[in-house]
C-alpha cells in the first residue's frame, strides 16, 4: 500500500496561501485543494437562495442539496456547484462578507471537513485554509502556517484583482481582511490558529517564488 502524503498551509485571509499552494502542487505533482473555495460556494449559494446566513441547520440542508467541484486548471481552480461554474461568482465583496458567518456553524463545518478528508485521501496532496492542520488533516507530513501584515495583504489582493479586471479598493480591502481574520480567529468552532506542530513563515518581505521554495525544502526534509 503506498502512503499518501498531505500539506496543510493555513493563515489569515490574502497571506498568499493558495497562489503558493498552487505552485507547490504543480511543483510536487500534488492534488492542490483550495478549501476555502468551498465555503465561498456555500455562502454563494445561500445568498442566491436566501437562505439566512446565521441560521446552521438551514445552511447544512443546503449544503446538503449541492456538489462542489474543484478543478484544477492552469489559469487557477475552477469551482461547480451542481454544475454551474461559479468561480468568479464567489470571489464577490458579498460572498467575502458572508463567508466567516456561513464557514462559523459546527454542523457546516462537519459536513465540509468530511468532505475535505475524501478529496484528501484521492492521493498526495496540499489543502489550504484555516483549520486544515489543527482539525482536518491533524496528521499532515507538514503544516506551513503563512502570514503577512494586513497592508501587505490588502496589497497583494488588490492587485490580483486589478490583473483579473475586477474592481477592488484598497483600502476597503483593508478593513475587508482585518474584520474576516478577526471573525475568523474568534469563532468557537475550529478557528483560525497556527497547529503547535505547524512551522510559521512571514511571507511580508519573501516573494512568492522564495516561500514555495521554502515550503519545498520542508517537505524535502528529512525526517528525523
Ligand atoms: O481562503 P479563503 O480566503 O478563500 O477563505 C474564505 C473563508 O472561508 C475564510 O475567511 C473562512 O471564513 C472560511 N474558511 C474556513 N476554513 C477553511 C477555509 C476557509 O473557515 N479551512
Amino acid at each position: 500500500m503506498t502512503t499518501i502524503i498531505n500539506i496543510a498551509i493555513d493563515g489569515p485571509a490574502g497571506a498568499g496561501k493558495s497562489t503558493v499552494a498552487k505552485l507547490v502542487a504543480e511543483h510536487l505533482s500534488y492534488l492542490y485543494i483550495d478549501t476555502g473555495a468551498m465555503y465561498r460556494t456555500l455562502a454563494y449559494a445561500a445568498i442566491q437562495h436566501k437562505v439566512d446566513v446565521q441560521d446552521g441547520s438551514a445552511l447544512k440542508a443546503l449544503l446538503d442539496t449541492i456538489t462542489i467541484q474543484l478543478i484544477n486548471e492552469e489559469e487557477g481552480t475552477k469551482v461547480f456547484v451542481n454544475d454551474q461554474d461559479v468561480t468568479t461568482d464567489i470571489r464577490t465583496a458579498e460572498v467575502n462578507q458572508y463567508v466567516p458567518q456561513v464557514a462559523s456553524h459546527e454542523a457546516v463545518r462537519l459536513e465540509m471537513v468530511e468532505r475535505q478528508r475524501k478529496l484528501a485521501m484521492e492521493g498526495n496532496s496540499i489543502l489550504d485554509g484555516r483549520d486544515i492542520g489543527t482539525h482536518v488533516l491533524p496528521d499532515a507530513k507538514l503544516k506551513v502556517f503563512l502570514t503577512a501584515s494586513v497592508d501587505v495583504r490588502a496589497e497583494r489582493r488588490h492587485e490580483e484583482q486589478i490583473k483579473k479586471g475586477m474592481p477592488s479598493n484598497v483600502e476597503e480591502l483593508k478593513k475587508e481582511i482585518a474584520k474576516r481574520d478577526e471573525l475568523d480567529s474568534t469563532r468557537a468552532v475550529a478557528p483560525l490558529r497556527k497547529a503547535s506542530d505547524a512551522v510559521e513563515l512571514d511571507t511580508t518581505s519573501l516573494s512568492i517564488a522564495d516561500v514555495v521554495d521554502a515550503i519545498i525544502d520542508l517537505v524535502k526534509r528529512p525526517v528525523l
